[in-house]
């Protein structure tokens, strides 16, 4: 067992009827990390995360939070709270007793079970005595954030934490997140937005199909030797396309950021290549004022993972027909 792990998941399959949602999945989470899950539509994000928070049970497989294995009852393993498909609130009852109400079914004294303190932290003081009816998403996303923190959880799960959140209550909900996992908490989140990912998380999983095709750290992602597509603004840039159309590794791609004139330079590049074009540039006296990928690396391993997935399983299923057939 390792102690420093919040999740540790080997072999797990999840199926609904003929539908295959987790298929062999093994996870690690390192704990007091942010840790976010990735992956096109159906691709198994709210099945694992239901796991984590007892609502379904693996039809095979081993599931551990921290180290307790996390059994066949449909339970809450300790510690654990948060939300999938969007947090469950009572709407004809205010925040504040939302809140009460759930402290109560625990079994908790609403008194002490930091309520206020809660609706603090995700900025829903002013309206805590409003009726949930009348609340917004990202209202009632806020308050189901202020729900799971009551218990005050070693490890939070989210889905879609962001969804209908105004730009400021975003930046406010990733302070609070980040601060918790400073102080320790494991975050588990799921999200479409790889702006949020790439802001918060230190660790992200790519799930396409059932099946995880990445997990660990992001930095992981954008250094892995991938050709990516960036954008390159500098003092000269016709001498700058010259150099990069002569130097090794690096291909002119088409320019799709909409900025034309031949202003801005497109190369396709992995990062070395890349980083050898920049020292050139300088030494031939071209200043470079902007550099950016097209798109980011998570976005970009995102969208080549979950390709090569498709192919492979086109590709399965081909040899089974063709299995099938000369039969
Ligand atoms: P999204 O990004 O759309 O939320 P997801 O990655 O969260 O997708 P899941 O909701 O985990 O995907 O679904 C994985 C697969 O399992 C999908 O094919 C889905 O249709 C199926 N599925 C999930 N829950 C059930 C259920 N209760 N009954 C039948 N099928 C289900």
């Amino acid at each position: 067992m390792d102690s420093t792990l919040a999740i540790r998941a080997r072999g797990i399959t999840k199926c609904f009827g003929d539908i295959v949602a987790l298929d062999d999945a093994d996870l690690d989470v390192a704990q007091g990390h942010v840790h976010g899950m990735v992956g096109p539509n159906g691709a198994g994000k709210t099945t694992l995360l239901g796991l984590l928070l007892g609502l379904t049970v693996a039809d095979s497989g081993r599931l551990e939070v921290f180290g307790a294995p996390v059994g066949r009852a449909f339970e809450v393993p300790g510690g654990v709270a948060g939300f999938v498909d969007g947090p469950g609130l009572y709407p004809s009852l205010t925040a504040r007793q939302n809140l009460a109400a759930l402290a109560a079914l625990r079994g908790d004294d609403t008194r002490s079970a930091g309520i206020d303190d809660a609706l603090e932290q995700v900025g829903l003081t002013d309206v805590a005595d409003d009726r949930t009816r009348g609340y917004s998403l990202g209202m009632r996303q806020r308050l189901g954030l202020a729900a799971a923190l009551l218990g005050k959880p070693r490890l939070l799960v989210l889905d879609e934490p962001f969804n209908g959140l105004d730009p400021a209550g975003k930046k406010h909900i990733h302070g609070v997140l980040t601060r918790l996992a400073r102080e320790g908490t494991s975050v588990v989140l799921s999200s479409h937005r790889m702006d949020d990912l790439e802001a918060l998380c230190s660790e992200v999983t790519i799930l396409a199909t059932g099946r995880i095709v990445f997990s660990g750290p992001l930095g992981k992602l954008a250094t892995e030797n991938r050709a990516l597509d960036y954008r390159l603004l500098t003092s000269d840039p016709e001498r700058a396309r010259g150099l990069a159309a002569d130097a090794p590794g690096i291909h002119l791609a088409d320019d799709t950021t909409g900025r034309q004139g031949g202003e801005v330079l497109v190369v396709r590049a992995p990062v070395a290549a890349l980083d050898d074009l920049v020292v050139r540039l300088v030494h031939e006296g071209v200043s470079l004022r902007e550099l950016a990928p097209v798109v980011s690396p998570l976005e970009a391993a995102f969208l080549a993972l979950t390709e090569h997935q498709k192919n492979d399983t086109r590709q399965q299923k081909t040899d089974a027909q063709q299995q099938e057939t000369g039969r």
